[in-house]
């Protein structure tokens, strides 16, 4: 009998026990909300933002509701506006175009490459073309573009880069942690992410105005003062009766989860890193299949894997889905006519009024893409990796 694989592509762990103690003890004492603070206690909110800062190296953090608030806080703090247009990578999540409709912004959509990262000869015509000053960079499924390269381009012609960082929390490209070459990183703790509170999303610069309206933006009233990873008052001098409040917080209770998953991330990514090698080994030299090949300076977080199926009609994919599926491996395709869960495209955002972008179709019309949650061991990862190897070579045969 053929092999089936029986577990979940979306059950994340469990919340660690250091976790559910300190969120209960903050349901104890009942104060959720990020200034309510006891005399001389600091909170968890503002501890959290310190130690992102630090694991990230960032003079400054700001925590907030969720990664697509960080996103368009930090549009909104760059000073982007109805109207002004805004570069992005064509692979990317829906929440990354509507931050940017969120701000009346206009997206404009930059081709990818095999290797799932921005076109960087694209995306020169395009500041060119467009006259945008403002990159809104996904490092969409952990794949992180030449960034010396990227930046020198964007450095050169005036254009200041936000990352969305929310599938490289814990990466680097070289020696810098992802998030650190733009001038602001965006990070996203929702469930499916790398640190788990359901919802949230953090946010970190080192430039002291930008993050002084930031946090303004998130709804600090008139309490920035409560923030321990925040430039000093004279940063809000000027800015405090100017910015309007739109507020997104985040609260003590997520928070009080997040601390100690901050502290286990370097392992948890050297686990999921673990499992990446094993998919990838498991469908090295597959006929018809071909992986996405990592650079040196790429230290990524293997949370998710990708393969493309160059050039395979749209029949042959959806059989072999069915075929996966069928064996209880579910595989997400970026080439469906229709979205489906997560998988939406570009061409899918219409408000935004896409282009045609050839390129980016043709590596979309053959992407694949699975998760792998750490509740996955290394034997589940070889298992995957046997059906669909054995599923794409039967249909690869029957093609
Ligand atoms: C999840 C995600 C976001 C937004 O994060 P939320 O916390 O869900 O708002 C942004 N960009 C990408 C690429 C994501 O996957």
């Amino acid at each position: 009998m053929s092999e089936r694989f029986t577990g979940s592509f979306t059950q994340q762990e469990p919340i660690p026990d250091e976790g559910i103690a300190a969120a209960l003890e903050v349901m104890r004492h009942g104060r959720l909300h990020r200034y309510n603070l006891a005399d001389g206690e600091a909170g968890e909110v503002a501890l959290l933002e310190c130690e992102f800062a630090a694991f990230t190296g960032a003079r400054y953090c700001l925590a907030v509701a969720s990664g697509g608030y960080a996103l368009g806080c930090a549009l909104r703090a760059l000073g982007v506006g109805a109207g002004d247009r805004v570069l992005t990578n064509a692979f990317t999540l829906a929440p990354v175009p509507g931050a940017i409709a969120s701000v009346g912004a206009v997206p404009v959509f930059v081709e990818v490459t095999e290797d799932l990262v921005i076109d960087l000869a694209h995306l020169e015509r395009a500041i060119a073309q467009s006259g945008a000053r403002v990159l809104l960079l996904s490092h969409m499924r952990g794949h992180i573009c030449d960034m010396e390269a990227l930046m020198a381009l964007c450095d050169g012609a005036g254009v200041r880069v936000i990352e969305d960082c929310a599938h490289t929390m814990g990466a680097r490209w070289g020696d810098v942690p992802s998030g650190r070459h733009g001038v602001i990183g965006c990070y996203s703790t929702q469930t499916y992410k790398h640190m788990n509170s359901g919802e949230g999303g953090l946010l970190v610069s080192d430039d002291a105005e930008v993050m002084a309206r930031a946090i303004l933006l998130s709804g600090s009233y008139m309490l920035y003062d409560r923030h321990l990873a925040a430039p000093g008052p004279e940063a809000f001098e000027g800015l405090r009766l100017d910015v309007p409040n739109i507020s997104g917080r985040m609260d003590n209770l997520r928070a009080a989860i997040l601390r100690p998953q901050l502290r286990a991330l370097p392992g948890q990514v050297a686990r999921w890193n673990a499992l990446y090698a094993v998919v990838e080994e498991g469908l090295r030299d597959l006929p018809g299949l071909r992986l996405i090949a990592r650079p040196g300076a790429e230290a990524f977080v293997g949370s998710s894997f990708q393969f493309l199926l160059p050039d395979w009609p749209a029949g042959r994919v959806r059989d072999l889905l069915a075929r996966c599926a069928a064996r209880g491996v579910e595989l997400k395709w970026f080439g469906a006519e229709d979205p489906v869960g997560f998988t939406s495209r570009y061409a899918h955002w219409r408000y935004a009024a896409p282009p045609e972008l050839p390129q980016t179709d043709r590596v979309l019309a053959g992407l694949i893409d699975m998760r792998l949650p750490l509740t996955f061991s290394a034997e589940d990862c070889a298992l995957i990796a046997r059906i669909i190897r054995a599923e794409v070579g039967a249909a690869w045969q029957a093609g």
